[in-house]
């Protein structure tokens, strides 16, 4: 069980997160925005497997490698969901009509598209075979097409799977921008040490401690005799956070986004964070309802995060900037690092 993930994009250029969810059984990837020239940087393989595209925002700066993305997988069997702030799917819809779609009858490709809104989640499907001309409501879908995920959920909280949780807060950006949370589930571990003590030994059994409820199982059996599956889980299992990782662009970062941005982000392993503007330049940032690099490592600090990365850095500064920009942010949080400085996980 891991997040790996990965910055695409050059520094000072457009940028996306690849991030991948390695559950030991299987990979959920997720894309993290969509900027020029970012697709290209993964493999074709990769970018077809995405599971789920999530738009902070729907700036040009974040959209504008949304082709290259749709070119890979516009027809592919599986979904492709896509996440952002409302009027997502307005935008989305002009997207998918920018192109002469007169070789698709019968082709698969359905794309279930989500806006965000504050207290609901609202849901179209649009379909390769219809030249995605038609918003469909997700009910009047087959199975195959909307697969199992899209059930209604209540923001902040979008998505959750058995392997992992994603949440969505809506920031200020002069428009809604989402900073997302990515985190696993937490592991269940037995303690070994305990096992013996009890005087039982592994099996298939510990199968079923892990993955059945009490509710469903009230006693399991070990070694012929019959246990009580709730004390036996409390006694054998050691639970240990996953992964996690939180992304989060293009927003003010003022008293009130730091209040409610502390406790969602509290003990977050990695922090990908934009660095738009020094410290210098916080009037300016403010004005455009951006961040500075200082003001995301106080955040990293009073949330306890393990490290934070800054990306999305502005063309407006260089190599030189960059480094103060660093400078100032380890003065606050020292496990800050650049973009450029890290290769992926
Ligand atoms: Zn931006
Ligand atoms: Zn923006």
């Amino acid at each position: 069980m891991s997040i790996e993930f990965r910055i695409v994009g050059q520094p000072g250029h457009d940028n996306a997160v690849f991030a991948r969810v390695n559950t030991g059984q299987g990979i959920h990837r997720l894309l993290f925005d969509c900027g020029e020239g970012c697709v290209g940087e993964l493999a074709v393989s990769e970018t077809q497997a995405i599971d789920h595209l999530l738009f902070s925002h729907l700036h040009m700066d974040h959209v504008g490698g949304f082709d290259s993305l749709f070119r890979l997988t516009f027809n592919r069997e599986r979904p492709m969901y896509v996440w952002g702030p409302p009027e997502t799917r307005r935008i989305m819809a002009h997207r998918f009509q920018g192109f002469m779609w007169n070789l698709v009858e019968g082709q698969p490709g359905a794309w279930i598209v989500s806006d965000i809104e504050p207290d609901h989640v609202a849901s179209s499907v649009y379909l390769a075979r219809e030249a995605f001309s038609v918003a469909h409501d997700v009910a009047e879908v087959s199975d195959r097409e909307q697969r199992a995920n899209t059930q209604q959920r209540t923001p902040p909280n979008i998505i959750a799977t058995a392997d992992y949780t994603i949440t969505a807060l809506a920031m200020d950006h002069l428009t809604p921008s989402l900073a997302y949370i990515l985190r696993e589930r937490p592991r269940l571990n037995v303690a070994t040490e305990k096992l013996a003590a009890l005087g039982v030994r592994p099996g298939p059994w510990l199968r079923a401690l892990k993955e059945q409820t009490p509710d469903e199982t009230p006693t399991v059996k070990v070694d012929g005799s019959g246990y009580d599956l709730a004390a036996l889980r409390a006694e054998l299992l050691v639970e240990t956070p996953g992964d996690s990782l939180a992304y989060l662009t293009d927003f003010r970062l003022d008293e009130i986004a730091m209040a409610r941005l502390v406790p969602a982000l509290a003990a977050c392993q990695t922090v990908i964070c934009e660095s738009q503007y020094r410290q210098a330049d916080l009037d300016l940032a403010k004005r455009n309802h951006h961040m500075t690099a200082t003001q995301a490592a106080e955040l990293a600090k009073r949330a306890q995060v393990g490290q934070l990365i800054l990306f999305h850095l502005s063309d407006r500064y260089h190599d030189d900037h960059w480094q103060g920009t660093l400078a100032e942010a380890q003065a606050i949080f020292p496990a800050t690092r650049l973009h450029m400085d890290v290769a992926s996980g």
